[in-house]
């Protein structure tokens, strides 16, 4: 929440800084829905628009946020309980485009990106809304998750029926559904006849139009929770999309050991060394998921993982602060405080 409030404050910090007398035209309203804040931005909309617009997507929202939840009782849990139970289930409509893309991303990421693994989360304690306590699960647990092995590619979907081959497949769409959420309510306002907004989503978002003519300037969050102090901004054109991934958003701690929320599916054990991903694209759901994958790639990995997932502008921050970036990252992002280390890859010299 600390974390919601000081992006609706950088935001509204950038957007206000070259407002002047204009700032009538802007205006922000806030909906709470996917446990966090939703920000949505407008500029040059008349109020009447604005107020239906808000309480469109807020109903949308609402309704995504039931129909995909992993753990409180609605369609998704009882997917699940379904296909761990080895029967075959009709997936809710909503479901039906995310479990087909989700598959396609989690298949170009080498497996990286997977939302079959809810067990596993499970095993860890983060398929909660209260930090987990104690410590992490044991070895043994972990090493018998592994040998399940649940991949995007055990499920079957025969027109709206999902069978899996692995009982242990369990959906969680955390890592992605906030993106295909934001490309929604984007869609819902261009259908509104709206062009200059911004919806952002607990610091992700994705911005279509302009303010006032200039493209709109948005905040990156800081890698180490740093929450007061702006990291660095971007302008955003073109619909673009600017999500990311880190381990200060969630996490738990036992014995001075933090572990991450963001878990690589082929060790079981939560990501380390990685404290965040940023990740620009023009479509919000490949952004979302695509941060999370680079997560798990890391260092070594980042650069090939974005580039198999289509993605050319990235920015991974590693624990100690060093920043890896892509040249078209680079041209665009102004930091606050230039980094001690600064490593431009030169893997994506060619258009990926
Ligand atoms: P994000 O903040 O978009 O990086 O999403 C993080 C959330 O995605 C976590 O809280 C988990 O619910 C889920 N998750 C963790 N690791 C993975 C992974 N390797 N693949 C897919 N989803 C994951
Ligand atoms: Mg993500």
């Amino acid at each position: 929440m600390r974390k919601s409030i000081c992006t609706l404050f950088c935001l509204a910090l950038l957007v206000a800084c070259s407002d002047g007398k204009d700032s009538a035209k802007l205006h922000t309203s806030q909906i709470f829905v996917f446990g966090t804040l939703v920000d949505i931005t407008f500029w040059d909309v008349d109020e009447a628009l604005r107020s239906q617009a808000v309480a469109e997507i807020s109903r949308d929202f609402q309704r995504m946020h039931y129909e995909w939840h992993p753990w409180n009782p609605g369609p998704l849990l009882s997917l699940n309980q379904a296909l761990a139970r080895g029967e075959p289930a009709e997936a809710p409509d909503s479901l039906i485009p995310l479990i087909i893309q989700s598959r396609e991303l989690s298949s170009q990421s080498g497996g990286l990106f997977n939302p079959a693994i809810g067990s596993l989360l499970q095993l860890w304690g983060f398929q909660s809304s209260e930090r987990p306590q104690g410590p992490p699960p044991s070895a043994e647990m972990i090493a018998a998750w592994r040998r399940q092995a649940p991949a995007m590619t055990d499920l079957e979907l025969d027109g709206r029926v999902l069978r899996s081959r692995n009982p242990a497949v369990q959906l969680d769409f955390g890592a992605y559904a906030k993106g295909y959420a934001v490309d929604v309510a984007i869609a819902h306002l261009q259908q509104l006849g709206i062009a200059n907004a911004i919806v952002n989503a607990g610091g992700d978002l994705r911005a279509i139009g302009s303010k006032d003519g200039q493209p709109w300037r948005i905040g990156i969050q800081h890698p180490q929770g740093e929450q007061e102090k702006l990291y660095a901004w971007l302008a955003v054109t073109a619909g673009e999309a600017v999500f990311t991934s880190g381990n200060y958003r969630r996490y738990r701690e036992d014995q001075g050991v933090r572990y991450s929320h963001i878990l690589d599916p082929r060790t079981g054990m939560p990501v380390d060394g990685v404290s965040s991903v940023t990740v620009i694209h023009h479509n919000g759901a490949i952004a979302d998921a695509v941060a999370t994958a680079l997560v798990v790639a890391g260092p070594e990995q980042w650069e090939a993982t974005a580039l198999a997932m289509g993605v050319d502008q990235a920015m991974l921050v590693d624990d100690r602060g060093v920043v890896y970036m892509s040249p078209k990252m680079q041209q665009r992002v102004h930091f606050q405080d230039a980094p001690a280390v600064l490593q431009i890859s030169e893997a994506f010299a060619e258009d990926p």
